[in-house]
């Protein structure tokens, strides 16, 4: 078994023309979506926005279905309004005593918990891949939760170059979690870096805060093996990241993150 320097994810340009890793990524924020919605644009807010305040469902500036809808449409129907299913065991319109006692059997469950049982965590989130964020970072009042967790491609790469490196490699989907990791390592016949625990995600908050392994003594960090990325920026642009490519933001990402 050979240690995988994997890369995050790669990006391959030829003369201009970008080939996206995984067709998901083709799935992008266009000139066309917001000149088509006023509510949506790159790189500043809307106009007589104070960035303080929040708006919240209920406020009179809260878009209406018809908003919602032109939003939806630039994002090809990914949007979803969710009802947390915690929301059955309090008093209001989706109180229902047999859905709350299934939501309370299954509070014994990792998996349930750590993304569903407590109503606020599922309404307010901003950037969701796991849930395994200790200090709730994942959360935000009054926000759009940005739900990563169904990306889980992977690709490997017997022979790629990167910089420095030279070698095997990987393509990784920003969701995959640890237990995923292990039957693509037995395909391929390659150790990669992962968290200790089952559902931790590899290349999300582990990632990004550095990324302890079991074999960290002896192959280093999770941040240490990225040779790649590719970035969505705050300013919803969809960018590549490597040593030699936006070289600032590669060296932010892998330690700057929310991680213990
Ligand atoms: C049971 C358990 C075991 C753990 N074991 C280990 C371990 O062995 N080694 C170790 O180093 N750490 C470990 N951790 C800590 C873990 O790495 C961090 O909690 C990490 O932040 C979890 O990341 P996540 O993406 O899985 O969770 P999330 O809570 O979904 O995300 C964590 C943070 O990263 C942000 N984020 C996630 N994905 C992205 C993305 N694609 N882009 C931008 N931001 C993103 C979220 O907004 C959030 O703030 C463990 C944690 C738990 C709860």
């Amino acid at each position: 078994m050979l240690l995988l320097y994997a890369c995050f994810v790669s990006l391959i340009i030829f003369d201009d023309v970008v080939a996206y890793n995984f067709p998901y990524e083709g799935i992008q924020l266009s000139d066309s979506d917001v000149a088509n919605n006023p509510d949506i644009a790159f790189g500043k807010l809307p106009g007589g926005v104070n960035a303080h305040c929040k708006t919240f469902p209920g406020d009179s500036n809260w878009p209406s279905v018809d908003r919602w809808n032109v939003l939806n449409a630039s994002l090809e129907g990914a949007l979803l309004r969710v009802v947390p299913p915690a929301a059955a065991c309090y008093s209001g319109i989706y109180e229902d005593a047999t859905k709350c006692a299934l939501v309370r059997q299954g509070s014994r469950s990792t998996n349930f918990v750590k993304g569903v049982f407590h109503p606020v965590y599922a309404l307010i989130n901003s950037f969701r891949n796991t849930g395994h964020d200790y200090l709730g970072r994942n959360t935000r009042g009054g926000a759009l939760k940005v739900y990563v967790h169904r990306l889980k491609a992977f690709e490997y790469l017997p022979s790629t170059k990167i910089g420095n490196y030279q070698g095997k490699a990987a393509r990784v989907g920003a969701a995959l979690e640890q237990y995923e990791l292990f039957p693509h390592m037995e395909e391929n016949n390659i150790t990669m870096l992962a968290p200790g625990s089952s559902t931790v995600g590899a290349y999300g908050g582990y990632m990004q805060g550095g990324g302890f392994s079991y074999i960290t003594s002896k192959f280093g960090l999770m941040a240490d093996q990225v040779l790649a990325l590719e970035v969505v920026t705050a300013d919803g642009r969809f960018v590549h990241a490597d040593p030699e490519n936006n070289k600032d933001l590669f060296w932010t990402v892998r330690g700057g993150g929310p991680s213990e």
